[in-house]
Order: structure tokens, then sequence, then C-alpha cells
């Protein structure tokens, strides 16, 4: 997309997401905007910064670490969430690099991650991933380990502040926003990260309070990205 292109999906969006916040008697700013930019350049990424977009979600630490350094020395403000699978070995950079962490799925990371906030002194909150479909083949822990997880997180001195989920693609999402909103009620935690740029809206209805969208904003990824 155009510098133009991504100024004007920006505010397109943001006007849906408050139309949609306030049709299902949310506040709109209880619902917020993660810019997924990962394999976006820097101008894109800088574009919406100017246009006063100032959270964003990247799924490689690397990436994530050699785009943002000189982004964030104009605007110092940004808050980087990690939004794609986190490999223990990576622990160090990524407690370096995010603000937040949404991709904590198993007890093995949660050490690893605990381990680094405490050597950095740098305690960054964090969210869950719910495998909400028991697949093979996604991350996230299955719903019947979660609450232990959490506790273990508890016991080390993560705060987890929320859930996250990638809903099944051959799937009505709404089932999986559903349960994960139950989740999060049930475990007494308020933050829930669902909904991309497909689904944002079931995701609000179901009481999203941040919205993980990448190709709405930036138009198709040429890359493959699913990792
Ligand atoms: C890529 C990605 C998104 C954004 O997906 P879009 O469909 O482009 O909006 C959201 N969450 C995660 C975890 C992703 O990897």
């Amino acid at each position: 997309m155009t510098a133009q292109n991504v100024h004007a999906a920006y505010h397109a969006l943001m006007i849906d997401i408050a139309r949609i916040a306030s049709e299902n008697g949310r506040a709109v700013d209880d619902v917020t905007l993660v810019a997924v930019s990962k394999t976006q350049p820097a101008d894109a990424i800088l574009e919406l910064a100017a246009a006063g977009q100032r959270v964003f979600g990247e799924n490689r630490v690397q990436e994530a670490m050699e785009k943002f350094a000189p982004i964030r020395a104009t605007y110092p403000d940004i808050s980087l969430h990690m939004v794609g699978h986190l490999q223990t070995n990576k622990a160090k950079e990524a407690v370096a690099t995010f603000d937040v962490i949404e991709s904590i799925d198993s007890e093995r990371l949660a050490d690893a991650v605990a381990a680094e906030m405490k050597k950095q002194a740098r305690y960054l909150p964090c969210f869950i991933q719910v495998n909400t479909g028991d697949e093979d083949q996604k991350n996230g822990v299955s719903p019947d380990d979660a609450d232990a997880l959490l506790a273990h997180c508890r016991d080390i001195g993560i705060e987890v502040i929320g859930l996250m989920c990638i809903p099944p693609v051959h799937e009505p999402a709404a089932f999986h926003f559903a349960l994960l909103h139950d989740m999060a009620g049930r475990m007494g935690l308020k933050h829930l990260s669902m909904g991309m740029s497909g689904d944002y809206e079931d995701a609000i209805l179901f009481g999203a309070t941040h919205v993980r969208i990448g190709s709405a904003l930036f138009g198709t990824r040429a890359q493959a990205d699913n990792a």
C-alpha cells in the first residue's frame, strides 16, 4: 500500500472499531488495536505511527529488534507486542525488545521468560496463548492446562493480564472467541487478545480488548508468515 492508503485504511479501521464497540455497549477505548507489522517495511510502520498508532505486534524476535530500534528513536512511546511463537532460547532478546508477550504457552517458556525478566529487571505483562481448537500443529496451551499454567506463571512472578487465541482457520471464529471469553472470566483475567483482519467484529462482540490486525491495515503480505 502507498502511504495514503495506509492512512486511509487506518482511519477506516478506527472508525469501524468504534462503531462495533458502541453497537455492543463497549467503550471505544476498551478495545486496543495491535497493528501487526510483521514483514512490513519500516516506512509503512512509520506512516502508521505518524497517524497516531502506538501499539504494534510482531511475530519474530530478530525482525522486531532490527525494525523497531530506529523507529523507537522517533517514537519512544511505542508499545511492542510479541504475538508469535516464542522459543525459549530467544527469551533474552524477546524480554529486551518487547513490552508485552502475548504468547506464553508452556511452563518451560514461562520459566525462561521469568528468569530473563529478573535478570534484566524488566517485568513485562503477558498473555497466555490458548489453543482453543486443540489443534496438533498450533501453538498455545490446551484449554485443560490453562489454569495450571496461570498458577505456575504467578508462582514465578509473571504478571498474566489475559488470554490470547488464534482460532482454527476452517471453523467459525465466534465459537473460539466465546470459549476464550468464558475462560478468562472464570480465571479472573481482564484482557482478551482475539480477532484479526477477517474476524475482529465477532471478536469485539465477544469481549476482545485487543484486536491484532495486519492485512486490513497494510494490505496483503508478500511472503508466507504463519510461523
Ligand atoms: C499475522 C498475525 C495477525 C494479523 O493477521 P491479519 O489477518 O493480517 O490481520 C494476528 N495475529 C497473529 C498471531 C498473527 O501472526
